[in-house]
């Protein structure tokens, strides 16, 4: 069998044949050219335009990149004919293997794009020995084609969260869908301020925002402003992931000025190693975990005190009343005011604050999955330590939207990967 019969049968173009392929490149570093040629009745389509015209001249051969073979390189050679266009004068003729002025063959754009999804950038650069920025390059065009054809309609639910990045100088602000049926990441902004969740409500649109029924969210002050302007029809939501993050912060504050106190009194080091026996959910730890936990919790220590205080809070989440939800809350509340730990104290004031937009946790019950902003927080953590932390917000945008994003791709007759 002929490389053009394979060729022909995975990558057929209308106007174009395969004709000669040949090897180049060294014995160390194989390659195969495989050179293209025009149908002989096919006159050149302008790249401006797409229309057909008079051919000008020919340019010299350029080679485009395809999908390896067996690893070995894989390059389509082709002269592009130049057309006199009569609308926008001399130009390179379209190409259906290539998009503008790409280098890399749209088949093996995405083929490297697809990769992309599962290995760091650098590995995929590596593994088909392409360069970090064709990798990119790819991914790149990959989500402008998804974002340019994605569908935005009949969103209802969207969290917002938020990334530290630049080793938590710079933040960024996520936006994701949060229905139902379908979960995705739709925006990235740069910083978390008011003016980054106004431009995610200029780019939504005030149709699809008046259309939303829940919002979730942190507590952060300038999104429950924007958000009660920009989406007034919305119940939002102050999702529990979020919440008890709040917890495990102050349990860790807690903690840590308890351990030093002890330390300083010379005493045992009982807090020592002992951070995630308190941050972890009880039925998370492993047996040894357990029962070192269960050794700790018979001391009269400020940070058990916090921890029982922030394992019950949990019994909140579980109830299906607002009404009794928030007689639950009272007593918590009340329970923590007296409990002379400051940063639970904080917290304690912090939910009566605001206990509106709490309750509305239980008035969207079941409507929202709770789970989704959690575990995008953690994909996008992911994404951020596998593209070695983003080193623009450019590259993060792109980065995220490629992973998490849900774009959709063009049909294609036949997957390279
Ligand atoms: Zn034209």
């Amino acid at each position: 069998m002929q490389l053009k019969t394979i060729l022909n049968r995975v990558q057929k173009f209308k106007s174009f044949v395969y004709a000669e392929a040949r090897w180049a490149g060294s014995i160390e570093a194989p390659e195969l050219e495989v050179e293209v040629v025009e149908r002989s009745n096919g006159r050149p389509r302008c790249s401006g335009c797409g229309l057909a015209g008079p051919g000008y001249d020919r340019l010299p051969a350029r080679r485009f990149e395809f999908v390896p073979l067996w690893g070995i390189r894989v390059f389509l050679v082709y002269s592009p004919r130049r057309v006199d266009c009569p609308g926008c004068g001399v130009r390179v003729e379209r190409m259906p293997w290539a998009a503008g002025k790409h280098r890399l063959t749209e088949a093996y754009a995405w083929f490297l794009a697809g990769w992309a999804k599962r290995l760091s950038w650098q590995e995929v650069a590596e593994v088909f020995r392409s360069s970090w920025d064709s990798v990119f390059r790819s991914v790149e065009r990959a989500v402008e084609w998804g974002r340019a054809h994605q569908d935005l309609s009949g969103i209802q639910a969207i969290g917002i969260d938020e990334l530290a990045w630049k080793r938590g100088h710079r933040y960024l602000t996520l936006v994701y869908q949060i229905d139902r049926h379908e979960k995705r990441l739709l925006w990235v902004g740069d910083k978390r301020k008011v003016k980054t969740l106004l431009q995610f409500f200029r780019w939504f649109g005030k149709a699809r925002s008046q259309r939303l029924k829940y919002i979730c969210s942190d507590m952060w002050r300038p999104y429950l402003k924007v958000i009660a302007k920009k989406a007034g029809e919305a119940v939002h939501v102050l999702d529990r992931f979020h919440i008890m993050v709040h917890f495990g912060k102050a349990l860790d504050e807690v903690r840590a000025g308890e351990a030093r106190e002890l330390k300083a009194k010379g005493y045992e080091p009982l807090l020592t190693r002992t951070r995630w026996l308190l941050l972890k959910r009880p039925e998370n730890l492993t047996e040894q975990q357990g029962s070192k936990l269960a050794e700790l919790l018979q001391y009269n220590l400020r940070s058990v005190r916090a921890y029982l205080l922030k394992e019950q809070f949990q019994f909140f989440w579980s109830y299906t009343s607002p009404h009794w939800a928030d007689r639950f809350l009272d007593g918590w509340c009340r329970q923590a005011m007296r409990s002379n730990i400051e940063p639970m104290k904080k917290i304690a004031r912090m939910l009566r604050g605001h206990r509106g937009l709490l309750l509305n946790w239980f008035r969207a019950k079941g409507l929202l999955s709770s789970g989704v902003v959690e575990g995008f927080n953690a994909k996008a953590k992911l994404t951020s330590r596998k593209s070695f932390g983003f080193r623009t917000f450019y590259c993060a945008e792109v980065a995220l939207y490629h992973v998490l994003g849900g774009l959709p791709e063009p049909k294609f007759t036949h997957r390279f990967c």
